[in-house]
């Protein structure tokens, strides 16, 4: 795939209308609707900054959470959450798709960039279409939730080509939101069939440092996968051992490894259908000359639970009623050996339990490497994104990367849509 896309600084955007997709779906606290953590907002900021600076009309657009667009979803899904349909009320859904509006967004972005921020009633209907066409240059529109449509999932060109209609004749297309940029979606991409498009500088740095991490590493190049499962990572699992000159497999997903080898893992997280996968895997990375690194010890308890009761066993001798939680500290060694020595490191999968602090060390032990390496360090993953933050070595990364699931099919040398879509450079 190519990464090599145009971005902001590549047009002129002077007097044009850019709709703009950011990635605002940004946690809500349950019961008063306040936006619990602002940091996609704030991401945003630059892109907004750079349009409106350079005398752009920005008309910014995302989703937030995932509304049912219709009654008829809304009554499948509360169905068959075991609902009776026959006292669902239409009410009841517009109430649901009210505690999912922008409008808060709208405002709390206004604060942040200390500017007035417009905010559509509607997506492409006609509080947008006029807010659209009044826009100046300079100014900053907010359309509603696009996701209240349902031809944004379903990526409808009528939806795409209304949304693309309101930046006019001489429209831009800017996309920033990396979260969604592996769905194709109308707003992440059918509007690029209408539109000249574009990356904003969020996307613009995933694709300038993953795509070069992939394509021409600094090496070695060593990828470090852990988290809960086996087979939400194959892909990128197979796809790095083309690229990787080191792997190292920690988290749950090692025991799927280790039973691989012939360990017994007692009763550690271990998906029995992915064993095979597992051996093929350790046969591929011994034909292709890749390093591939599993625990060599692991932290083990008798149930699920933060207790600082835990043993210490070699990998090959875990005990038949324990669970591994994380990795000991001669597998910590191993690890920061390979990773001290790197070029480039993507990593992906905290190393244990890390929300028991018992089962913290092997994550923190391991994100301390990244951040002494001196390597181009990489972070993807939601759950590793958060451990990193948490522990405090969020700075010390060369990136983070904002999007969860992008970034795995990123790692696995997918297609994403919403890169796919935009103009080569
Ligand atoms: P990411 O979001 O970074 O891609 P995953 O979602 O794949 O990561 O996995 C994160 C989860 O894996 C965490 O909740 C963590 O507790 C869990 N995990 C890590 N190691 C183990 C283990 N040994 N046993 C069970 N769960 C584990
Ligand atoms: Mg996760």
């Amino acid at each position: 795939m190519n990464y090599n896309k145009k971005t902001i600084t590549d047009v002129d955007v002077a007097g044009r209308k850019v709709l703009l997709r950011c990635d605002f779906n940004v946690p809500q606290d349950k019961k008063t609707g306040a936006i619990t953590d602002d940091k996609r907002i704030r991401a945003a900021l630059p892109t907004i900054q750079y349009l409106l600076d350079k005398g752009a009309a920005v008309i910014a657009c995302s989703h937030l959470g995932k509304p049912n667009a219709t009654f008829a979803d809304f009554v499948k899904k509360q169905t068959e959450k075991g609902k009776d349909p026959a006292t669902l009320t239409e009410d009841e859904w517009k109430k649901s798709l009210a505690k999912l509006t922008l409008a808060p967004v709208a405002v709390r972005l206004g604060e942040l960039l200390g500017r007035p921020v417009i905010f559509a009633a509607d997506t492409i209907g006609p509080d947008a279409q006029a807010k659209a066409a009044a826009l100046k240059p300079g100014e900053l529109l907010l359309l509603e939730n696009t996701r209240f449509d349902k031809g944004e999932t379903k990526n409808k060109p009528e939806f795409a080509e209304a949304l693309a209609a309101l930046a006019g004749p001489e429209g831009l297309f800017v996309s920033d939101a990396f979260g969604t940029v592996h769905r194709a979606h109308a707003s992440t991409a059918g509007v690029a069939a209408h539109l000249p498009a574009v990356s904003g500088l969020l996307i613009q740095k995933e694709l300038a440092v993953m795509g070069t991490a992939l394509e021409s590493p600094k090496r070695p190049f060593v990828a470090i996968l852990g988290g809960a499962k086996v087979s939400d990572k194959i892909g990128v699992i197979n796809n790095l051992l083309e690229k990787a000159d080191t792997i190292i497999i920690g988290g749950g997903m090692a025991y799927t490894f280790l039973k691989a080898k012939g360990y017994e893992v007692g009763k550690s997280l271990l998906e029995a259908d992915k064993v095979d996968y597992a051996k093929e895997m350790l046969a591929k990375a011994a034909e292709r000359g890749v390093r591939l690194l599993l625990p060599v010890d692991t932290a083990v308890l008798d149930r699920f639970e933060n207790s600082y009761e835990y043993q210490v066993v070699p990998a090959d001798a875990i005990p038949a009623d324990c669970m591994g939680l994380d990795i000991g500290p001669e597998t910590v060694k191993l690890f920061s050996e390979a990773i001290h020595g790197a070029g480039t490191v993507v990593w992906n999968g905290p190393m244990g339990v890390f929300e028991f602090s018992a089962f913290a060390e092997g994550t923190k032990a391991v994100a301390r490497a990244l951040a002494e390496s001196g390597a181009v360090t990489i972070v993807g993953g939601g759950d590793s994104a958060a451990a990193v933050e948490q522990l405090g070595f969020a700075d010390k990364m060369t990136h983070i990367s904002t999007g969860g699931g992008a970034s795995l099919e990123f790692l696995e040398g997918k297609e994403l849509p919403g890169v796919a879509c935009l103009l080569d450079k």
